[in-house]
């Protein structure tokens, strides 16, 4: 760890996945929201993680986070299996069928956080059940930025707890499926403004392969996604987004609070990280990912919008 560096506090899902691709079927993926999310920030700063894994989780994993900068400390080892989720992709990698969801440790999990958890500035409540990021946020002293992810499982499954959490959320990162989903309203312009009136001051709106839509007092604005030759597997993307938003956050937050400009070119930096982690099979790309790549990304992307002189 880095005496310098602004540490980021992550919660969410540390999963096995069964992914069903177009190229073949690939079991006992190691996966989760706070998985990919770690390895994605920790390529910008210090991470912390709070998340409960099975007793038949591989400690290679965990230790390959930590030869990365994120501390495991808050990953509990619980008697029981680890959560897992099973998801099948259309032939175009875009459509996604979520087979199967097993909460196993996870349905019992009390997250404890230590002092190096509750005062860390920057915390991404990623996607897993909306009363234990409720809990993660109540434990903490008060953080000076809360960006929280979800999904379709939970909208559906558990909408009083997740408005509950939404009125403590400054950035909310999710789909337009999901979008659409919350509010209940089809224009995503017109969902947008209903879902920042229940908390979140910035939205960012995921648009698959066609970039993200963030959305705040300023105005709105976009970042397309890159257009890559081979999507090889799209699991994660999501999450790895958030950890490249929050992580370069988190490397600026020394010189320059969050702000409207510094959340825009974070919204770049998560694209490109995303647009990395889905060049190969589950967290094989993010768990190598230097900044290198990301920033070559980003120059990539920054190509996609500037005029031939
Ligand atoms: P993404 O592709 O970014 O939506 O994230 C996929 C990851 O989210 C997979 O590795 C899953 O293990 C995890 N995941 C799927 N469903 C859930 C859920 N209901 N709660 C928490 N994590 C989930």
């Amino acid at each position: 760890m880095s005496l310098n560096r602004v540490p980021v506090l992550i919660v969410g899902s540390m999963a096995f996945d069964d992914l069903e691709l177009p190229t073949g079927a690939f079991p006992n993926t190691v996966g989760g929201s706070a998985t990919y999310a770690s390895y994605a920030a920790s390529t910008f700063t210090d991470v912390r993680v709070v998340a409960v894994v099975g007793d038949d989780f591989d400690g290679s994993t965990l230790a390959t986070l930590e030869a990365r900068g994120v501390s495991t400390s808050g990953i509990e080892r619980a008697t029981g299996r680890t959560f897992r989720w099973a998801g099948r992709y259309d032939a175009d990698l875009v459509g996604r069928t979520t087979l199967d969801t097993q909460l196993n440790v996870f349905a019992d999990f009390q997250p404890k956080l230590a002092e190096e958890h509750k005062t860390c500035p920057i915390v991404l409540l990623g996607n897993i059940h909306p009363a234990l990021q409720t809990q993660v946020l109540d434990a903490m002293a008060g953080p000076q930025l809360v960006v929280a992810d979800t999904m379709n499982f939970w909208i559906t499954g558990e909408p009083e707890r997740l408005a509950a959490l939404l009125g403590r959320v400054q950035v909310l990162i999710i789909n337009d499926e999901e979008a659409r989903q919350l509010s209940g309203i089809h224009n995503i312009r017109r969902a947008a403004a209903d879902i920042r009136k229940r908390g979140p001051h910035t939205l960012i709106i995921k648009r698959g392969e066609h970039g993200a839509l963030l959305f705040d007092d300023t105005g709105i604005f976009a970042v397309p996604g890159y257009p890559l030759e081979e999507v090889v597997d799209p699991t994660g993307a999501g999450d790895s987004f958030a950890g490249g938003f929050i992580g370069h956050l988190a490397s600026h937050l020394a010189k320059e609070q969050p702000n409207p400009r510094t959340m825009r070119t974070a919204m770049l930096y998560g694209t490109a990280t995303a647009s990395r982690c889905v060049e190969g099979v589950g967290t094989s790309k993010v768990q190598t990912l230097v900044m290198s790549d990301v920033e070559g990304r980003v120059a990539q992307i920054r190509t996609l919008f500037e005029l031939p002189r």
